[in-house]
């Protein structure tokens, strides 16, 4: 009697193991795609996700005047910005607000890269913290190649003072600073930018390195991406991507050349934040400078191109 009954529960047991060995290809195809899902990144308890199908919806149009005043455009001496470039709408940082952070005159930045400031400010005020160079015109860019070529000429050949100058300042288009969204800051307290990272040598830098994803920030250039950016002397300069880009590339600590790769290589990726709500981004082609996503129902969203030939959707459900 015990050995039947040991029997049958092996039976039982052997049958269980068949059934759990061939349960994976027995299950629809949905719940199968689970198994390609990659966990990217995790930080604060945001997580980032690669290898899930998006959320059906209807196919959207969006033109190039649209994709390009969007705030994931890279520039770079790889790839200027286009001289058709949107007219970027800049305020001076003062003009606008009283906003509790120190600015030098004339900090031209977008309303909306201002109002994220001020969102940061509020939580932190940064009293020992200058922005000194917001929006700069091509001209305007062009001056300071200019100037900076003058003050080496100094001291150099007019060879060397020249492809000094080249090699400081990019030349008109290929700097970010032709975007109404970037910016340098001062930190009171540091004489010594030749370190290799400034910007953890004071608190109120430490504080930005930390939190300024949060709102909206990145730090276009860390030190230890230069490898990456091929940036070096710009350890200071800061951009606004909106919240949901910043977010997920502080989670991943990306820079934006690695985030736009991802966005590229895997066309969706989805940002989980720690209130379980999910903020979908999306990567497609331009054709002709326009690109189409498929957008849920009801779902808000914001499009941006990259400059690289594609364009990015983050949405997400209201
Ligand atoms: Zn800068």
């Amino acid at each position: 009697m015990r050995i039947k009954r040991y029997g049958v529960s092996l039976g039982m047991a052997l049958a269980a193991l068949v059934l759990m060995l061939f349960t994976p290809s027995l299950l629809p195809g949905d719940i199968q795609a689970e198994s390609g899902v990659l966990l990217l990144g995790e930080r604060d308890g945001y997580r980032l996700y690669a290898g899930e199908t998006p959320p059906p919806g209807s196919a959207r149009f969006f033109d190039r005047e649209t994709l390009f005043s969007g705030l994931l455009l890279y520039v770079g001496r790889d790839a200027p910005l286009p001289a058709d470039l949107p007219v970027q709408q800049a305020r001076d940082v003062r003009s606008m607000v009283k906003l509790y952070i120190p600015a030098a005159e004339r900090v031209a930045l977008s309303e909306q890269t201002i109002y994220a400031l001020c969102d940061l400010v509020r939580e932190n005020p940064l009293v020992h913290t200058w922005i000194m160079a917001g929006m700069r015109s091509p001209a305007e860019q062009q001056a300071m190649r200019k100037a900076a070529f003058a003050g080496y000429q100094a001291t150099m050949t007019i060879e060397q003072a020249l492809e000094k100058a080249r090699a400081d300042i990019p030349d008109s288009g290929q700097s970010e600073h032709q975007l109404n969204t970037c910016f340098d800051i001062r930190l009171d307290g540091l004489h010594d930018w030749s370190l290799d990272d400034p910007m953890a040598r004071t608190a109120d830098g430490r504080w930005l390195l930390e939190n300024a994803w949060r709102y909206g920030f990145i730090r276009r250039y860390p030190p230890e991406k230069a490898e990456i950016t091929g940036v070096r002397n710009e350890a200071a300069h800061w951009r606004y991507v909106g919240a949901h880009h910043a977010a997920a590339m502080g989670t991943a600590d990306w820079c934006l050349e690695e985030y736009l790769r991802a966005l590229a290589e895997y066309g969706a990726l989805r940002l989980e934040t720690p209130e379980g709500k999910s903020v979908w981004l999306l990567c497609a082609p331009l054709t002709e400078g326009a690109a189409s996503f498929i957008i849920p129902e009801g779902w808000i969203y914001e499009v941006s191109a990259d400059n690289l030939g594609r364009a990015v959707c983050a949405m997400l459900r209201p």
